[in-house]
C-alpha cells in the first residue's frame, strides 16, 4: 500500500530509532536523518520525543532551522511527536522557547502532574471520519493548549487533543511508537503516499468530541525524558 514511499526519521536525539521500526512495520522505507542535506531524499519525516530543548541546540547547530522551514513550503508531511510536536508549534510555554510554527498550536511542556509523568491510555481517534481505537503511551507530554482555526483535532483524552493535523503537519503529545499498534504510523504514512491533505471542512474540525473515550492503563513505559 505504501510501498514506494521513503521517510526520515529526524536522528539528532531522542526516540528515532522505534518510530524507523514502526514505520517499517507499515512497509515503507525509512531513513536517519542526520543532516539536513538528507532531506531532499525523504518524502516524509517524522520529528521523534526526546528532550526538545537538547533537539533545538542541535537541530540549530546543524542548520535544520531553515531547511525544515523549507522543507514544509515544499508541501512535504511532518509528523511530530511529543518533543518533535514542541518544535513544530507556534507556541511553546513553560518555559516559552523558540519553535519552528508549522502548525497553528500553542503547547505546555511536561503538563502533566509528578503522578502522571508517563502513563498509557487507550483511545479512540478519528481518521478520515472514521473512529479507529488507539493505544497511547505519555511519557512527560506536553498539553496543547490552544487550537488554531485551521487546525483538525484526531484524538483527545480526557477531553484535551492529543492528535492533531494541520494540512501536511500532523502531531501528537504521546508515543505511538512505543506500542505494537500501527494506526498512528499507517495514518502519517498515507498522508505522505498521497502527497497531500485531505479537505478539512469545520463539522469534521471537532468530530471527536464526545467520541473519543479513553480508558488509562497503568504505564509500563517510563523512559526519562
Ligand atoms: N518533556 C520533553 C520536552 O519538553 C518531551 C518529552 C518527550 O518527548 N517524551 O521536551
Amino acid at each position: 500500500m505504501t510501498a514506494g514511499v521513503r521517510i526520515g526519521v529526524l536522528a539528532l536525539q531522542g526516540d528515532f530509532a522505534m518510530h524507523a521500526q514502526a514505520l517499517g512495520r507499515c512497509g515503507v522505507e525509512t531513513i536517519e536523518v542526520r543532516k539536513p542535506e538528507q532531506l531532499a531524499d525523504v518524502d516524509g519525516l517524522v520529528i521523534p520525543g526526546g528532550e526538545s530543548t537538547t533537539l533545538l541546540k542541535l537541530m540549530d547547530a546543524w542548520g535544520f532551522v531553515p531547511a525544515l522551514e523549507q522543507y514544509h513550503a515544499e508541501g512535504k508531511p511532518i509528523f511530530g511527536t511529543c518533543a518533535g510536536l514542541i518544535l513544530l508549534a507556534r507556541d511553546v510555554q513553560n518555559p516559552r522557547q523558540f519553535s519552528l510554527g508549522l502548525i497553528d498550536v500553542g503547547v505546555e511542556r511536561n503538563a502533566y502532574g509528578r503522578q502522571r509523568e508517563s502513563f498509557e491510555a487507550r483511545g479512540v481517534a478519528t481518521l478520515d471520519g472514521r473512529r479507529t481505537p488507539i493505544e497511547m503511551v505519555f511519557i512527560r507530554a506536553p498539553r496543547i493548549c490552544r487550537l488554531g482555526p485551521g487546525v483538525q483535532t484526531l484524538a483527545e483524552h480526557r477531553g484535551e487533543t492529543v492528535m492533531a493535523r494541520e494540512g501536511t503537519v500532523l502531531v501528537a503529545t504521546f508515543h505511538p511508537e512505543l506500542t505494537d499498534d500501527p494506526t498512528v504510523h499507517r495514518y502519517f504514512c498515507e498522508i505522505v503516499r498521497t502527497g497531500h491533505p485531505t479537505h478539512v471542512d469545520a463539522s469534521s474540525r471537532s468530530s471527536v468530541s464526545g467520541g473519543a473515550s479513553t480508558t488509562d492503563v497503568p504505564p509500563t513505559h517510563s523512559r526519562g525524558r
